[in-house]
């Protein structure tokens, strides 16, 4: 796609407080940037808005030239749902203003803002909000999607906490959506939100959380990871405490010649709380043990250095119903440590597992938000990094595999049992990806019909796009 010339310079003179950036300006390739090169499209034209007339102005631009539109947030879409080939972006990081109202403990917080600003402005005030747990992912997507954090098991999803929502809509109409305004609305952007307009600030619950946390990373040898699942699995299941939580990380530290099982835990009390929450994993003579008392603030910074900048990326969902088999993760960390150590290349991979309490999050029922996987089953992430772009379809295919060997496995699983899943987690998946037949699961159809509402062009269709055809 081009942008015919007329039409460009009729947008730039008609935006009022945009930074324009097109491929000939300096800065574009940092304006078209993301967190994975595999999501980087060249766009005919980035904007930066700092107010919502601007963003009103753009979205009618590109419905009357037609003109293919993406909205940015934190950029941390791999496939490129944020991004634009040869169309526009509208670029919201400069609306990232976080106001903090400590008399109600709640957090306006504006559509281009990452956790970090979050957590820093609450921690301020002594509270906490469930946000991501990579702090430079972005509110935006995080939120339209579901959100969990370590605070999930407390206070449920980061959409439970969502108190209200200002959203542009297609037809360039500002509207409120919370429990009293367009209630629709606000039920489905809580967890089909990219569909249904530009959010330009959230309104979030925040919770007192003056005191530190326990929390850090523990790493074991491989021959471990047996019995580090079936513990983390034991706390899950049998001494379930909302205030903790675990991730595994199959990944490979500096130096270490394979993959190790890392393990990021947490804890929301007293360090001798913490200790003894986990003290039968920390009894299995970790190599390197990391964990310390600190602020909620900095928990959600730990896996950046894991977690940077650059190259190119596969961020594939994998989902199971705890208990994890142990067996089955040491042959998936076995397979993961033969892929990594045929290509150099893929030295900075990692899988996860993350073990989070549930029940709070399951205590909504599924039918009150459009968030389609509450259930039991927890998430997982295989995550490959690589640099060499001709590579792209041989480690695709090969995450592909692996995620779609969950899928089968769950898919037994609950057979076996009698029981109808729910669908994989919609921010862990990608569109296209061949795991996902009905991401939406049994609110597809309510969804629909809002998107008839409030959508019926299908302007907003990068991320897990609801067709009305
Ligand atoms: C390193 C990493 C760590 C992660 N950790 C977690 C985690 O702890 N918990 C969790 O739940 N998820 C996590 N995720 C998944 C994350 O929630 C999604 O990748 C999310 O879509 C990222 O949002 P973003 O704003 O950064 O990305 P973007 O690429 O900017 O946006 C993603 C999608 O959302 C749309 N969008 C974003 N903001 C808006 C807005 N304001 N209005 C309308 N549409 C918007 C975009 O158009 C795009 O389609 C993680 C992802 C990564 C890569």
């Amino acid at each position: 796609m081009t942008i015919p010339a007329p039409a460009l310079s009729a947008l730039r003179s008609s935006l009022t407080s945009s930074l324009i950036i097109t491929p000939q300006d300096e800065g574009y390739t940092d304006a078209i940037r993301r967190w994975s090169d595999t999501g980087i499209k060249q766009a005919g034209v980035v904007i930066k808005p700092s107010n919502e007339t601007d963003i009103v102005t753009a979205l009618k631009w590109s419905q009357e030239h037609n003109i293919d539109l993406a909205v940015k947030a934190g950029g941390h879409s791999v496939s490129g749902t944020s991004s634009s080939s040869g169309g526009l972006v509208i670029d919201l990081t400069r609306l990232n203003s976080v106001t903090v109202e400590p008399s109600t403990k709640t957090a306006t917080v504006g559509g281009g803002t990452v956790w970090k600003d979050v957590d820093e402005a609450l921690a301020s005030h002594n509270l906490a909000a469930v946000g991501g747990t990579v702090n430079h992912t972005g509110v935006g997507g995080l939120t339209l999607g579901g959100g969990y954090g370590w605070l999930s098991g407390m206070y449920g999803l980061t959409i439970d906490n969502l108190l209200s929502a200002r959203v542009i809509l297609a037809s360039g109409e500002i509207v409120t959506a919370s429990k009293t305004d367009n209630a629709d609305l606000f039920w489905a952007l809580r967890g089909a939100g990219y569909n249904f307009g530009i959010v330009v600030s959230f309104t979030f619950q925040a919770y007192e959380q003056s005191t530190p946390v326990y929390a850090g990373i523990v790493a074991f040898t491989p021959d471990k990871v047996e019995e580090v699942i079936s513990i983390l699995n034991g706390l899950l299941l049998d001494k379930p405490d909302p205030r903790s939580g675990a991730i595994t990380i199959f990944a490979r530290p500096p130096g270490a010649p394979v993959p190790m099982v890392n393990v990021l835990i947490f804890y929301n009390g007293t360090e001798e709380e913490g200790r003894t929450r986990f003290a039968d994993l920390l009894s299995l003579d970790p190599v390197a043990n990391m964990i310390s008392m600190i602020p909620y603030s900095q928990v959600n910074a730990l896996q950046n250095p894991m977690a940077t900048y650059g190259d190119r990326k596969s961020f594939k969902g994998i989902f199971f119903n705890p208990p994890l088999s142990p067996s089955f993760a040491k042959t998936v960390l076995g397979e993961f440590t033969e892929k990594v150590q045929s290509d150099p290349d893929l030295g900075a991979s990692a899988i996860l597992f993350e073990f989070y309490d549930m029940e709070k999050t399951n205590k909504v029922p599924r039918s009150a938000t459009a968030f389609a996987s509450r259930g039991t089953t927890q998430n997982g992430i295989i995550t490959l990094r690589w640099s060499d772009a001709s590579k792209d379809r041989e480690h695709r295919a090969w995450a592909r595999g692996v995620q779609e060997r969950y899928k089968e496995r769950l898919d037994a699983e609950e057979k076996a049992a009698g029981a109808g899943g729910v669908p994989q987690y919609i921010n862990y998946a990608e569109p296209g990806d061949s795991v996902v037949d009905n991401i939406y699961g049994e609110n597809f159809d309510r969804l629909k019909d809002m998107k008839r509402k409030y959508d019926p062009k299908n302007v907003f269709r990068k991320m897990h796009p609801i067709s009305l055809e």
